[in-house]
């Protein structure tokens, strides 16, 4: 996820997980009139884009930099030099998109084409030109940010506050069904407020995207895609599709152990899912109720790299070397030594910092890092494999223009390190010492597969409807009338699942997600999951796995490497079905390796559900 509305389109430089929940940040203010480009007269389209790049890497430069000592110190003059740093980067873009309109007309080469194209969809809201309006929707991103981050839920007076990691914590840990639907209610609530804000900003940043050229917003958000907005609808729902059967053994198998825990009055057979009983405020991920509710084998156990971490006494630099080891298995250089110099590993004990995990790139060749407070746990190993997923690629395309120093889509940024982690499997743990080597019983295996399935297959659905509910209001066709009743039915309809306690049009329910009001888009979580998979399937051909994908490794696999970097190492400068192709050979996505992957799950959630009323 990016964690910084500098970096909300083209020009990545902070990204972290997808389910990090990053704190909302101060809010960009573009500062009108100051420092734009310098228009040459006559400059060509050509001229421009090079000009641009060069001015815009330097200013990222400057912004990352002080975005980057933000989060590793918190103080009010490091907050204050980051927002004067962002906003410098964000008026000099809008200068430049400005500037940019008067080769609208003219024939391009590909490559600047693409740049120009790349430059408009830098920023996730576009201001309209007008200075008024151009204030009032910063001012109203900064409200929507303010409203999320200070959220609370208070009960019976200012004592009894709980914040949303409060709340999330009873979401994940709470059994009981009327303490969960407070918390539940407690969060939306928070929503409610912002339905007003929320009503402003869908039109003013519509108007800003028109005057950019894009029939709407959701226009302008799927026209990264290297196909038409029609088109790119139609391969996400062909996706949805293809994993839906996936999903559906999963809720029909959650519902039926739900239903014996809390009884058939609260968790009717044949019914959408009451969504406080899934362990996760918005029912995006279920891995919280897996240890006690649904651990298919309770006494087959997993062994986890827990203890041997622990044991071993592994700390955060030990960890991180262990990551790069696996990406130099495949072939990638080690890291430069002033990514060992100048990230953050571990949380200090002198000061205040942004704990969650991102990477950065600093916008000068080779300058990468990483942010994060690694505890020896199985856990923090993923998320720091993960991670070097984002610097492997941004060093991968480090000599690209800065336009095109990016996914080859918003999809594939995050799929990279989590590619990875699929060949961390029990075997490769076993190599590097980390877990005895067992072989995994069929229930081993099954448990296994259940636990991944509650965070990879559970969230396909949300991550698809998230968007399919923004385009369409953006587009007009969901109006404020019917915002909170539309967001319902496609809960309902995607993740069979209903809200505990009757919804009406004074509630704003999407509001209590984070990415709605701060607007970050939401199908490239879609993407990535299923990316992961066919990127894994991918690499165990090249590097000549034979046995099941969920047991093959990559560690090691210079072929596979080879592969993975020439991928890489476009960034952005191609459409992304080059990309892919040079990976996978096939120029679109597909979920079949997903579906190959779980496999065994598949099938044993068939028997399991034999008899029951699946669906909803
Ligand atoms: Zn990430």
């Amino acid at each position: 996820m990016h964690s910084s509305k500098l970096v909300a389109g083209a020009a990545s430089g902070a990204l972290c997980l997808v389910l990090c929940g990053c704190a909302p940040r101060e809010s960009a203010t573009p500062a009108g009139a100051a420092s734009g480009p310098a228009a040459a007269a006559n400059e060509s389209a050509d001229e421009f884009v090079t000009r641009v790049n060069g001015e815009l890497t330097a200013r990222a430069q400057e912004a990352q930099a002080a975005g980057f000592t933000l989060d590793t110190f918190i103080t009010p003059d490091t907050q204050l030099l980051n927002a004067r740093a962002n906003d410098r980067y964000l008026a000099y873009l809008s200068k430049a998109v400005a500037e940019a309109k008067r080769y609208d007309a003219q024939k391009l080469s590909p490559a600047t084409a693409r740049a120009l194209m790349k430059l408009r969809l830098n920023v996730a809201a576009p201001a309209p030109d007008d200075a008024q309006k151009r204030a009032r929707l910063t001012q109203l991103e900064a409200q929507l940010e303010a409203k999320y981050g200070e959220g609370k839920y208070c009960p019976s007076g200012p004592a009894s506050c709980k914040n949303l990691d409060q709340l999330a914590e009873i979401l994940a840990t709470s059994r009981n069904y009327d303490e969960l639907t407070e918390a539940w209610k407690g969060w939306h609530a928070v929503g409610a407020g912002m339905r007003e804000d929320y009503t402003q900003f869908v039109a003013l940043a519509n108007e800003g995207a028109r005057e950019l050229g894009f029939k709407d917003l959701g226009v302008m958000w799927r026209a990264g895609y290297d196909m038409s907005p029609e088109e790119f609808d139609a391969e996400s729902e062909r996706l949805w599709q293809q994993v839906k059967p996936l999903y559906d053994g999963l809720h029909c198998y959650a519902r039926a152990r739900l239903e014996r825990r809390y009884g058939a009055g609260k968790v009717p057979p044949g019914k959408p899912i009451p969504a406080q009983l899934l362990g996760n405020m918005w029912a995006q991920q279920w891995n919280k109720i897996y240890p006690d509710i649904l651990k298919p084998y309770p006494r087959a156990s997993i062994e986890t790299a827990d203890a041997l971490l622990a044991a071993q006494k592994w700390d955060a630099g030990r960890m991180a070397h262990s990551a790069e080891s696996f990406y130099t298995s495949l072939g990638f250089p080690q890291l430069p030594k002033t990514f060992w110099e100048r990230s953050m590993f571990a949380r200090p004990r002198d000061r205040e910092v942004v704990c969650h995990a991102s990477a950065w790139d600093l916008a000068t060749t080779g300058d990468v890092r990483i942010k994060a407070c690694l505890k020896p746990t199985e856990e923090d190993l993923f998320t720091i494999y993960h991670e070097l997923g984002h610097v492997y690629y941004f060093l991968s395309y480090a000599n690209q223009p800065y336009l095109f120093r990016d996914g080859a889509n918003d999809g594939f940024h995050e799929a990279i390190g989590d590619t990875v982690n699929l060949s961390v499997t029990p075997a490769y743990l076993a190599k590097i010492g980390l877990v005895r080597a067992l072989t995994p019983s069929h229930e081993a295996l099954i448990n296994q597969q259940m636990k991944m399935a509650l965070e990879k297959i559970a969230f396909l659905p949300f991550g698809r409807l998230i968007d399919q509910w923004r385009w369409r209001v953006f587009s007009g066709e969901i109006t404020p009338a019917n915002y909170n009743s539309s967001w319902w039915e496609l809960r309902r309809r995607y993740q069979g699942i209903a809200p505990p306690v009757p919804r009406t049009e004074a509630d704003f329910d999407p509001g209590a997600k984070y990415h709605i009001p701060d607007n970050t888009p939401y199908t490239r979580y879609f993407l990535s999951f299923i990316l992961q998979f066919q990127f894994h399937k991918a690499l165990c051909a090249a590097s000549g796995n034979q046995g099941p994908l969920y047991e093959c490794s990559n560690y090691g696999s210079r072929e596979a490497g080879r592969r993975f970097a020439d991928m890489l190492s476009l960034g952005a400068s191609q459409p992304w079905q080059d990309a892919l192709e040079k990976l996978t050979g096939a120029r679109r996505i597909d979920a079949a390796a997903i579906t190959e992957y779980f496999q065994p799950l598949m099938q044993w959630l068939n028997e399991q559900n034999q008899g029951q009323p699946c669906g909803w």
